[in-house]
């Protein structure tokens, strides 16, 4: 049972004179705002804060994060979105004082540490994906895309070629057609077959001089390797466009296989983004902070933004210490802030700016290199196979009660369709993730990608067992068995059922009303 401060507002818990603080009687003579600062600085009332006690203050919060469900909490097999469990490790790496203290102004001689680690996650983002240079500067993976778009309509300016188009196959995440808009292009839809793969004579009827960029998602959003990938890239290439790629299932494919080798010889993907909040285990949900590193070819790399982390041999340093180690086999061998030195380099001249105040979001970064450095190649390897492995055991159970129509087999991630229980029951995708709920499920996506009627992705990750898999599964059929009209209402058990989705995100009522 739920008591009703639970969804109060905090203003209308909120009580005149309640403090969470009190400070000490005034030693020093009191005078007025006014007379420090000039008049237009001061605000003619104080803010119209709420006033509480501090004990107020965090049931508040505490109890509200208990009506939320998060990878901690529940099981989240949240399709596309990589919803894997968040180790605390990194949390303990991220929030070191070394990194957390820092301030971005500090003189690059006192950030050693931290552009270290930048720039050993430039290296290693770069090593993933089979490119050749790197920016961490994007805020989300929409921005990397964005950030990346822009890469290439400064390259296609620069080399003097005039390309309007930019390629989006049709299941593609709707930030891709997005960003292709916001980066000034004119966003084409290619058609996929029944299959689910890149329509190819759809491709072809629309591939021409003017294409820049084909965006692509691989594995796709339906959790399939397009088996055409090095034809796709061929011919984009052979009209000189680009290929982008959706980075957002790189947690399929992590030390497997590799997006800039995906036409040998060649070249594969020129760019993409990654979303370490999705692969690399950072936290993520209810718009929290990401990062959208990017990664691109060596011809592309003078567009990407500034700053970029560069390191310089501290040469004559290097050669001494080394002699030294020969000469004393006690000693230990040199560190590398006496090997190296890291800086920021702003002297791109091609470059298309900042896209990002200072150097990122380096929290979220941290705890992705946290997690990568953890892992390792191998580490980084299994946690693909494993992935995968989680999502073709639950689309073998769950494809016995709603048909999965795109394959028998999966990468990290599979689309159920509820089209046939919605004809027959009139049970549909948006009642089953709803009465998920109930049961302490969060739902699985719905209604995405759009080319599958009344779609549920689901996305299981490596780092759930086996027994979780299987009740899962279970409570799944269950509801398909259900009564219908107890699905219409559900859920029954959350503090709010069954808002308008839509007016709740574009004019959000931020206060309880008792009705
Ligand atoms: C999540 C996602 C994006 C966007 O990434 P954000 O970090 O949420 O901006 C783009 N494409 C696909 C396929 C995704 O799943």
């Amino acid at each position: 049972m739920r008591n009703t401060q639970d969804t109060q507002s905090i203003f209308e818990l909120s009580k005149p004179g309640r403090r969470a603080a009190r400070l000490p009687e005034c030693d020093v003579p009191e005078c007025s705002l006014r007379e420090l600062l000039p008049a237009k600085m001061v605000a003619d009332a104080p803010p119209a804060l709420p006033e509480l006690s501090e004990p107020a203050i965090v049931r508040h919060f505490v109890n509200l994060s208990t009506l939320n469900m998060s990878v901690d909490t529940h099981f989240y097999p949240l399709g596309s979105c990589t919803m894997k469990y968040n180790p605390k490790r990194n949390e303990r790496a991220a929030a070191m004082p070394g990194f957390a203290d820092l301030h971005p102004y500090q003189p690059e001689d006192t950030l050693q540490g931290m552009l270290q680690m930048l720039y050993e996650m430039q290296e290693t983002l770069q090593e993933i994906s089979g490119l050749d240079a790197c920016s961490l500067q994007p805020a989300a993976g929409a921005h990397g895309e964005l950030t990346a778009l822009l890469v290439a309509a400064a390259y296609f300016r620069d080399i003097g070629e005039v390309r309007t188009k930019v390629l989006v196959p049709d299941n593609a995440h709707g930030t891709n057609p997005a960003s292709a808009a916001m980066a000034g292009f004119e966003s084409v839809t290619v058609k996929t077959t029944v299959d689910g793969f890149v329509d190819l004579s759809d491709l072809a009827a629309k591939l021409d001089d003017q294409v820049a960029v084909f965006m692509i998602t691989n594995p796709s959003t339906l959790g399939l390797f397009e088996p055409n990938m090095r034809t796709v890239a061929d011919e984009v290439h052979a009209h000189g466009g680009l290929i982008y790629l959706d980075g957002a299932n790189m947690n399929a494919i992590l030390g497997i296989t590799r997006p800039g080798d995906w036409s040998p010889g060649k070249g594969g993907a020129d760019m993409q983004h990654y979303n370490p909040h999705k692969t690399f285990s950072g936290p993520h949900g209810g718009g929290g902070p990401g990062a959208g590193p990017i990664c691109v070819t060596k011809k592309l790399a003078p567009y990407l933004p500034v700053p970029v982390v560069v390191r310089e041999a501290r040469v004559a340093r290097r050669e001494a210490l080394e002699n030294d180690v020969k000469d004393n086999n006690s000693r230990p061998a040199p560190h590398d802030s006496q090997l190296f030195r890291y800086s920021l380099d702003f002297d791109q001249p091609k470059t298309i700016g900042r896209v990002r105040a200072f150097f990122g979001n380096v929290g979220v970064l941290l705890r992705a290199y946290a997690y990568i450095r953890t892992h390792g190649p191998d580490g980084l390897r299994r946690v693909s196979e494993n992935a995968v492995l989680n999502a073709n055991y639950l689309l073998s159970r769950v494809a016995h009660f709603l048909p999965v129509p795109q394959g028998r087999r999966c990468m990290h991630e599979f689309v159920a369709s509820a089209s046939q229980l919605k004809r027959d029951k009139n049970i549909a995708a948006m009642d089953i993730a709803k009465r998920l709920l109930d049961y302490g499920y969060h739902a699985p996506t719905v209604y995405f990608p759009l080319t599958v009627p009344e779609a549920m992705m689901i996305e299981p990750t490596e780092s759930e067992s086996k027994e979780t898999l299987d009740a899962f599964t279970e409570v799944l059929f269950r509801i398909t068995e259900e009564d219908a009209d107890l699905l219409h209402d559900a859920p029954h058990t959350t503090a709010v059922s069954r808002p308008d989705e839509v007016r709740a995100a574009r004019q959000p009522v931020l206060t309880y009303s008792a009705e």
